[in-house]
């Protein structure tokens, strides 16, 4: 039986079969840019913090459009004191993944690619400070012989950690137990003494509820027009990613009609598409309808009510842009409250904790019901706040 440490500077943990329980005394879930700007900041201040993406580096990024062009400026989107130097104001989406990967390897950030946290469950730490048993938490369903396996790795562990916790004092507990899954669905098992929640928003978008929903044939994501050359395809939405994606479809030759429930444009459709997109609608090449509320998508039709009236039009497919939202799940499963009128999990402006002690947030999972209240301009700097408290409770 092997406990993995992972004592250099870059050397994220392997993940294998043996169920391994690996301690660190940071923990980042999301390489999104907040999860690593945190990373950062966490580095800044003597920590090494690890960071899990069940992605690799800014996976978000990468499922973009193939050819957005961000509405931020190179500037704006600038972690760890980087400069982001390009020709143009405004990066594309390879411009962005190259800084962010550039970044990383610079900054020499310990990264797990490829392991999708399941699970962050509280332990009860002993007076002797050891380990909790593996078996305690309840939703891994494991063999009997693999818990008994776990519990004995997870002694090792306890007794190995002083060597790992490079920027650890007295509270060196663990005092949570994370299970994900790596790529080949093998059982990874991390303890930590901080956990830092960095997930962002984009695997959650924001459903109509409505018939048909669920066929194969509608998409809540837009990757590239090409597809849908000379196919009738019915663009919900109203704000940025509905106009970006009704622009390259139309230029593909699809038949586009855009239906938004709002009256007019929307006030945060970026000024310097609005004109280009405005001559396609009156020059009939999109078809707009403002007050359109869909009410079921069929195979080969979508129905939608505008005025009172009930319109059914052809239909091959459907990009609902109704945007996203952040999944708070694992915040509720470890008793972070939520704000019943703003949406928004509990947690100290200030520092970034949550009311569950040692858990953070950082970037748009900290956003409620409306979540283009954080992005990455504003969210890119929670992680130094983090560091902060952080390093002012260790003592540094
Ligand atoms: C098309 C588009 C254009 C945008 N343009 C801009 C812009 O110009 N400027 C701007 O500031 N913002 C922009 N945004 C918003 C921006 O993308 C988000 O605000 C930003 O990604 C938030 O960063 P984050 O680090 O909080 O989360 P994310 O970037 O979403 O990162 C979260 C990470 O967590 C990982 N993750 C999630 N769940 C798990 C799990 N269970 N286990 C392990 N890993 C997990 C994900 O794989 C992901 O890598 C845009 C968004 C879209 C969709």
């Amino acid at each position: 039986m092997t406990e993995k440490h992972q004592k250099r500077e870059n050397d994220a943990p392997s993940v294998n079969s043996n169920h391994t329980v690996i301690h660190e005394n940071i923990l980042i879930i999301g390489a999104g840019p907040c999860g690593l700007a945190a990373a950062i900041a966490l580095q800044e201040q003597g920590f090494e913090p690890l960071v899990i993406d069940k992605g690799n580096v800014v996976h978000t990024l990468s499922r973009y459009p193939t050819h957005q062009t961000f509405f931020s400026s190179a500037e704006k989107l600038e972690i760890g004191g980087l400069p982001f130097t390009i020709e143009q104001r405004k990066p594309n989406r390879s411009q962005a993944l190259a800084y962010y990967r550039e970044v990383a390897k610079r900054k020499k950030i310990r990264i797990q690619p490829y392991v999708e946290v399941l699970s962050i469950v509280p332990t009860a730490t002993t007076e002797s400070g050891s380990m909790p048993k593996i078996n305690d938490v309840t939703d891994l369903g494991t063999s009997k012989e693999s818990e008994e396996q776990k519990i004995e790795q997870g002694k090792m562990g306890e007794k190995e950690k002083i060597g790992q916790q490079i920027a650890t004092s007295s509270s060196a507990k663990p005092l949570f137990q994370v299970h994900g899954h790596s790529q080949d669905k093998q059982d990874v098992y991390y303890t930590a003494n901080y956990v830092i929640l960095a997930t962002g928003y984009y695997d959650n978008p924001n459903l109509m509820c409505i018939p048909g929903e669920e066929l194969n044939k509608v998409f809540h994501y837009f990757h590239e027009a090409h597809p849908f050359y000379d196919q009738h395809v019915t663009v919900i939405g109203g704000k940025n990613s509905a106009v970006d994606a009704a622009l390259e479809l139309e230029k593909v030759g699809a038949h586009v009609t855009v239906l938004y429930r709002g009256e007019t444009y929307s006030s945060s459709v970026k000024p310097w598409i609005l004109p280009e997109f405005d001559a396609l609608v009156r020059h009939g090449k999109v078809a707009m309808e403002f007050g359109a509320e869909v009410i079921e998508i069929k195979e080969k039709e979508l129905s939608y009510k505008i005025n009172g009236e009930v319109k059914t039009i052809a239909n091959d497919f459907v990009f609902a842009m109704t945007g996203y939202h952040p999944d708070h799940a694992f915040l509720h499963k470890l008793g972070v409250g939520t704000d019943s009128e703003t949406g928004r999990p509990h947690f100290a402006e200030e520092t970034m904790e949550t009311n569950v002690p040692n858990v953070f947030i950082a970037g748009v999972i900290a956003a409620g019901n409306n979540a283009n209240e954080i992005f990455i301009e504003n969210g890119r700097f929670h992680g130094e706040l983090i560091a902060k408290e952080i390093a002012n409770r260790e003592g540094m």
